[in-house]
C-alpha cells in the first residue's frame, strides 16, 4: 500500500473537497480511502509513504486534446516558411513536419511527451496523431512508451487525404488495428489477475478513431471510415478551427461541418469534436443531442490567430466540453490560465469563465476519461485510479474548499509538481524519474530531432 500524505489535500470529491493536513491511501491501482494525515498513518501503520512535504495533493491531470507528433518542432526552422494564414501553418509546418516521422521519431516524440507530461503532473492524455512518413504501427510505437512511462492514453491517428490514397488507406487500418488491440487487452485482462502486466496495459490504453478535419476527407474517404471503424469507437476530428473549414464545407458540400459529420454517424457519446470556433447555434444543439463531446484549446486558438471558440455558449448549452492543449504544451495549469483570460478578453468581461475554465479541466476532462477508461479518474475518492500529483505549494493568503481553484489559477504551474503517481505507480517522486537517465535520454532525443530537422529541410 501507499500512503501520500503531508500536505493541502484537494479530492475533487464534492462530499469531502478538502483536507487541511490530508492523504491519500493507495491499494495497487486505486484509491482506497482519504483522509486526515494522522489518522490514515494510524490505520495503514505498513503502508508506503510518499510525503507532499506540506505542499499540495490533488488528482493527477488530464489533457483532452495533444499531438504527440509535435513534441520536435521546438525550435525548428523551415526553409521558405512564410506562413499568411491558418492553412500555410498547417501544410507549412505541421504537415511538413509529420510527412519525415519515421517510427524511431514517432517514439522519440511521445517519450519525451510523456516525461514532459509527468514532469508537469499530467497522468492521462487524449492525443490526435500523425507521422504520414511512416504510419504502420506508430500507435502501437506511442503506446509502449505510454505504458514504459505509465502514462494513460487514449490514442488515435488523423485519417487524411493530404498525402494521397495509400497513405489514407493506412492511417484507417492503424485506427482499426490500434483500436482492435485495445479490445483484445481489455478482453484478455478480464482472464488475467488484477495485479497482472495485461490488466495494467489495460487499464492505461484506450483507442478511438481519428480524422483530421472534414476539409481533408472526401466523401468517398469517410464512406471508407465509417465502413471500417470499429462498433462506437468514437471519432476523433478537428472541426471548425478556422473559417477556412467552414467554408469548405459550404463549398463542396453544401452543409455546415458538424451537419456533415452527423450525416455519415461521426457524432455521439465517444466522439470528440476539437475547436469548433465557426460553429453556429443549430450545429451546437446537435452537438448536444448526440452527446458528442469539445476540447478547447486556448493557447492554440491564440496562437494561429484563428478566433476565440464560443465556448461559454458550447457549455450553457451542456454540452460535454474538455480542456485541451493541442500540443503547445504539456502543462494544463498553463492551457488553464490561457482558457481564464481569453473569455475575459474576447467578451470584454471580467466577470466571466471563472466557474467554466477549472469545470472543464478539473469535472469535464475526467467525465470525458470515464467514457474510454473503465476505472473512473479525476477524483481522490476510493475506487478512484490511483493518479495523484503533489505540488511545492505555501499559499499565501488563507486557503479551503470554496477557494482552492484562485490558488491554482494564480499561484501554480506545472514546475510546481514534485510527485507524480498513475495507476497506483510512483512516476516522479521529488523532481525525480526512477529508472530514466534525462541527460542521457535529451542527448539522443536532440539526435532524433536533428535527423528530423535535416530531413524536412532536404539535408
Ligand atoms: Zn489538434
Amino acid at each position: 500500500m501507499l500512503l501520500i500524505g503531508n500536505g493541502r489535500l484537494i479530492t475533487r470529491d464534492n462530499d469531502a473537497p478538502f483536507f487541511e493536513n490530508g492523504a491519500v491511501v493507495c491499494d495497487g491501482k486505486l484509491i482506497v480511502e482519504t483522509g486526515e494525515l494522522t489518522a490514515m498513518r494510524e490505520k495503514y501503520p505498513d503502508a508506503d509513504f510518499l510525503d507532499a512535504h506540506g505542499g499540495l495533493i490533488m488528482p493527477g491531470l488530464i489533457n483532452a486534446h495533444n499531438h504527440i507528433y509535435s513534441a520536435m518542432s521546438r525550435g525548428i526552422s523551415i526553409n521558405g516558411y512564410n506562413p499568411k494564414g491558418f492553412l500555410d501553418i498547417l501544410d507549412g509546418m505541421w504537415w511538413t513536419l509529420d510527412r519525415h516521422l519515421d517510427l524511431e521519431a514517432t517514439r522519440y516524440s511521445a517519450a519525451a511527451t510523456y516525461i514532459d507530461c509527468i514532469k508537469n503532473g499530467c497522468t492521462t492524455v487524449f492525443d490526435h496523431h500523425a507521422s504520414f512518413g511512416e504510419i504502420p504501427g506508430s500507435l502501437f510505437a506511442i503506446s509502449e512508451e505510454s505504458v514504459k512511462y505509465g502514462i494513460r492514453s487514449c490514442l488515435c491517428y488523423e485519417t487524411s487525404d493530404r498525402d494521397g490514397e495509400e497513405k489514407c488507406v493506412q492511417a484507417i487500418r492503424e485506427n482499426v488495428d490500434f483500436i482492435d488491440h485495445c479490445r483484445k487487452l481489455r478482453s484478455e485482462a478480464g482472464q488475467n489477475p488484477a495485479d497482472s502486466k495485461e490488466a495494467a496495459q489495460a487499464d492505461l490504453l484506450a483507442g478511438m478513431f481519428g480524422m483530421h478535419a472534414q476539409f481533408t476527407l472526401s466523401d468517398k474517404t469517410l464512406e471508407k471510415c465509417m465502413s471500417e471503424a470499429p462498433e462506437n469507437c468514437g471519432f476523433h476530428i478537428h472541426v471548425a478551427e478556422g473559417i477556412e473549414d467552414l467554408h469548405d464545407s459550404l463549398l463542396k458540400h453544401h452543409k455546415r461541418i458538424v451537419d456533415r459529420l452527423h450525416d455519415f454517424g461521426i457524432t455521439g457519446p465517444h466522439t470528440i469534436l476539437g475547436h469548433c470556433i465557426y460553429i453556429n447555434e443549430h450545429e451546437m444543439d446537435l452537438i448536444r443531442d448526440t452527446d458528442t463531446m469539445v476540447v478547447h484549446n486556448p493557447e492554440s486558438n491564440m496562437g494561429n490567430a484563428v478566433g476565440c471558440p464560443p465556448t461559454l455558449r458550447i457549455m450553457s448549452k451542456g454540452i460535454l466540453t474538455g480542456l485541451g492543449t493541442d500540443g503547445y504544451t504539456n502543462d494544463m495549469f498553463e492551457s488553464m490560465k490561457v482558457a481564464n483570460v481569453l473569455h475575459k478578453h474576447n467578451l470584454c468581461d471580467p466577470t466571466v469563465a471563472w466557474g467554466e475554465v477549472p469545470q472543464m479541466l478539473f469535472e469535464n476532462n475526467a467525465l470525458m476519461g470515464a467514457r474510454f477508461f473503465e476505472t473512473p479518474i479525476g477524483k481522490l475518492k476510493a475506487g478512484y485510479s490511483a493518479d495523484v500529483i503533489t505540488l511545492d505549494y505555501a499559499p499565501l493568503t488563507p486557503m479551503d474548499a470554496s477557494n482552492v481553484n484562485g490558488h491554482i489559477l494564480f499561484g501554480i504551474s506545472g514546475r510546481y509538481v514534485t510527485s507524480t503517481v498513475c495507476a497506483g505507480r510512483i512516476l516522479m517522486k521529488d523532481r525525480n524519474i526512477p529508472g530514466l537517465d534525462e541527460e542521457a535520454f535529451y542527448a539522443h532525443c536532440r539526435e532524433v530531432s536533428r535527423r528530423v530537422w535535416d530531413s524536412v529541410n532536404g539535408r
